[in-house]
């Protein structure tokens, strides 16, 4: 493959398509607002002299990485020619339904579709397309040029060749592959989201405070992050919408959102990115 397309430029779209790109593929980065797409390309430059910074490159390679980068407001346009998209668009399965469609649409018969998906089941957005056995779930994780693990979802449909060829390229971008079959939540989450949520409720229950939780957990468990810091950075709407997911798919009150992160979720207060959650930023 040469020619990649990443639908979405926010978090996880700019770090799939700096990746890409850094490994010498041309990415066509895709979203509906073209303030996303600027940011998206400033957040890659800043990202990139991280990496000069600390060695990793060198300045030719920040202009070559910036240079196999295009971008584009329209699916239509971008998706011309490419052997894959990786869609990694806003966290709702109706507007992720009415891009794979678009996209079923308009890219090459032999074009795979990924999505970077958290929750929503791929037979779900295969099931909109004319192509199941090409529609894959490809779930990079946050901060993605950092992260070396990509969770490969197989669809019902998703055919041996398919999901042959992502593994290679997973590879080949110098992440690690781990594939594992379509359910709610997949792996990943389906472990992460319970344990933050807990952390919620012992929050909201006055357990102890945001700081303490979270140091028992670095420190007990060797995490990086504590939960809280952690659903913070994820996005506690990303968290609840996760949860939703599980909560329906399963059909089982263990995977009910804590009523707190309901809460602040209505309130607006989504973590990092609007300056508050279990922290103020
Ligand atoms: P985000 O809100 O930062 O970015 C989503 C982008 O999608 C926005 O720029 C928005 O303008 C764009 N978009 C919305 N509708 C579109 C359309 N019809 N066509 C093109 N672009 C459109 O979201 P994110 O955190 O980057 O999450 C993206 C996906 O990645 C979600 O499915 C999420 O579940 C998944 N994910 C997120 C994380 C994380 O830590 N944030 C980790 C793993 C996976």
């Amino acid at each position: 493959m040469k020619k990649i397309a990443v639908i979405g430029a926010g978090t996880m779209g700019n770090g799939i398509a700096h990746v890409f790109a850094q490994k010498g593929f041309l990415v066509h980065l895709i979203d509906t607002q073209q303030a996303a797409l600027d940011k998206a390309m400033a957040t890659i430059g800043k990202n990139l002299d991280r990496q000069i910074n600390k060695g990793i490159l060198t300045d030719d390679d920040k202009i070559n990485t910036l240079q196999n980068i295009s971008t584009f407001t329209a699916i239509e346009k971008g998706i011309m020619d490419v052997e894959l998209a990786v869609e990694a668009a806003t966290e709702n399965s109706e507007i992720k339904k009415s891009i794979f469609r678009l996209m079923d649409e308009n890219a090459n018969d032999d074009c795979i579709l990924a999505t970077n998906t958290s929750s929503i089941p791929i037979a779900e957005l295969a099931a909109v397309t004319n192509r199941p056995g090409k529609v894959i779930g490809m779930h990079f994780m946050n901060p993605v040029p950092v992260m070396k693990l990509v969770e490969i979802i197989n669809g019902l449909d998703t055919s041996e060749a398919t999901t042959k060829s992502i593994v290679e390229l997973t590879t080949a971008i110098n992440k690690i592959p781990c594939v594992v079959k379509d359910a709610p939540g997949f792996i990943a989450n389906r472990i992460l989201m319970p344990m933050l949520n807990e952390a919620m409720y012992a929050f909201s229950e006055g357990i102890s405070d945001a700081a303490t939780i979270d140091q028992i957990m670095k420190l007990g468990m060797a995490h990086p992050m504590g939960p809280l810091q952690l659903a913070d950075y994820i996005g506690l709407d990303v968290c609840k919408n996760i949860m939703d997911i599980m909560y329906a798919g399963f059909n089982n009150d263990k995977y009910a959102p804590c009523p707190l992160l309901v809460e602040m979720v209505k309130q607006g207060k989504l973590g990092i990115k609007s300056g508050e959650g279990f922290y103020k930023y």
